[in-house]
């Protein structure tokens, strides 16, 4: 990457205005492994300006001739997909192998879906004496989090792109080093200067520019619940559509007559993947008090296989976080889990031994965790389970729902009594007996969670504005 200390506006490298560079971290070293700008209200400015000026023809361009485009995109993407894996494995310490797979492989399937479904999205309906047509809402501003940097932008970029929409970017400052891999790729296509800018900076500056720019139609976020809400109150200003994926607290529910071996294994997995910085992370395992005793031990042994270390080396399944103030974030939340008397069955506050380098944090397991508790109601974003013994099925429902987040679960059972649990649970994600994340499915949230759905048919539909023609 050669440009990374630049931005990407109106089809050319462009230096920022200001003279402010952010240093990009790695999390397992802890060194400086690239220098990004702090990019300022006069750059997002400059850079909504270009995606204005392209929309109309972007807009006007027949779809097959975007999907064509597109198409090009997935394959530039997926030629770098090496790079993009080891990128995003210096910057945030995910594991290589799992980053080949999920950091690189899934927004390079992304982005082929879209290509593909936006051809086969129908964009008009008659509705008697009305014709009902579909069109791009206008410039989009996407702002991205740092924990699957590309797939979040893919998500939003590749979605509005497909549906015709002008795109400025503002990736994570943690983490922004493939958002440059993707301009790069942009750069060398045929896409018209100005579909697509990229702005890197802070939140406070270039996000709330961006979010409260008047020449913004939309914006769509994904980040933390505090920044979610802050850019809604910004964008209502210009009354902008918004978009919303934020955090979450998900309930993976395991029924009494469900594999409890498999489904609290597998739950395991589910929590500690990226070292639990994943919004849709099954973070509450709860159990029948009947089978409580068991369960515990089980997740103990199969949190004891997550070995943490160097993201790089084939041995570990359990990287650093992403950043020292994640660490600490996660370590308090341990304290608290601690002194609000759960009980500490795997791992801790204290930091893993042999790592002098690198936010490593132990896995951990709390047992015994009343729903009430902080580390059962507030997100953690750390590997950190807590197991919740429940009575009967209304109960675990209860339990499940009584959170302000509703973003994902999961139901083990037998598949019809799962099904009607997973009916029941308010979030917008489900997984009954392990079924595995599509990317064709929409995803998003209910209550605190968010609003709006991305991914699939739901994640282009988000991009359109919907006109009715009468005759
Ligand atoms: P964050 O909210 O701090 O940052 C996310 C993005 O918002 C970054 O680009 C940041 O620069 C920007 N931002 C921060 N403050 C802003 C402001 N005042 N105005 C405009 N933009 C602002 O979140 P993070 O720490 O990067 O990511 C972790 C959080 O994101 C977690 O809470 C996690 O659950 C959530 N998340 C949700 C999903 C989802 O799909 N629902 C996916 C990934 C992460």
């Amino acid at each position: 990457m050669q440009h990374t200390e630049q931005l990407y506006i109106d089809g050319r490298w462009t230096p920022s205005s200001g003279d402010h560079f952010l240093d990009v971290i790695s999390a397992s070293t802890e060194q400086v492994i690239a220098r990004v700008p702090a990019a300022t209200p006069e750059d997002v400015d400059a850079a909504v300006q270009a995606a204005r000026r392209a929309f109309g023809g972007w807009a006007a361009m027949p779809t097959a001739r975007r999907a064509e485009l597109l198409h090009r995109l997935h394959r530039g993407l997926a030629a770098r997909a090496d790079e993009i894996a080891r990128t995003i494995t210096g910057e945030i310490g995910m594991p290589l192998k799992l980053s080949q797979r999920i950091q690189a492989g899934l927004p390079i399937k992304v982005m082929d879906s879209f290509a593909r479904l936006v051809t086969q999205l129908p964009l008009e309906e008659k509705v008697a004496n009305s014709l009902v047509v579909r069109e791009p809402v206008g410039v989009v501003g996407c702002i991205t989090p740092w924990n699957y940097p590309l797939h979040q932008i893919v998500a939003k970029v590749g979605a509005a792109l497909a549906a015709g929409c002008t795109v400025v970017l503002k990736p994570t400052e943690v983490a922004p080093l493939s958002a440059y891999i993707l301009a790069e790729i942009i750069d060398q296509s045929e896409l018209p200067p100005g579909v697509f800018n990229l702005v890197v900076g802070t939140g406070p500056v270039a996000g709330e520019a961006l979010a409260s720019h008047p020449e913004v139609d939309m914006i769509t976020f994904t980040g933390s619940t505090r920044a979610g809400k802050r850019v809604s109150e910004l964008a209502a200003a210009t009354v902008k559509r918004v978009a919303l994926e934020l955090g979450g607290k998900s309930a993976a529910v395991v029924l009494d007559d469900a594999d409890l071996a498999q489904a609290v294994k597998s739950t395991v997995s589910n929590c500690f993947l990226n070292s639990g910085q994943t919004c849709a992370a099954h973070t509450r395992l709860l159990v029948p008090a009947e089978r409580y005793a068991e369960a515990a031990q089980l997740a103990v042994s199969a949190a004891k296989t997550f070995t943490v270390g160097d993201p790089f080396s084939d041995t570990a399944k359990l990287g650093p976080l992403t950043s020292a103030i994640q660490r600490e974030r996660v370590r308090n939340y341990i304290r608290k889990g601690l002194e609000e008397g759960a009980e500490l069955l795997l791992g801790g506050a204290e930091p893993p031994e042999g790592l002098a380098k690198g936010y490593y944090v132990r896995p951990t397991v709390f047992g015994r965790v009343d729903p009430k508790m902080t580390i059962a109601q507030e997100e953690i974003f750390g590997p950190v389970l807590c197991l919740i013994a429940y009575r009967d099925e209304a109960d675990a429902i209860r339990i499940a729902n009584g959170t302000p987040y509703g973003l994902a679960g999961g139901v083990w059972g037998s598949p019809e009594r799962a099904l009607r649990v997973a009916r029941r649970l308010r979030a917008g994600s489900i997984d009954v007996n392990g079924g595995s994340f599509n990317p064709e499915a929409p995803f998003g949230g209910y209550k605190q969670s968010g609003h709006g759905r991305e991914y699939g048919k739901w994640g282009l539909e988000e991009f359109l504005e919907v006109k009715a023609i009468q005759f």
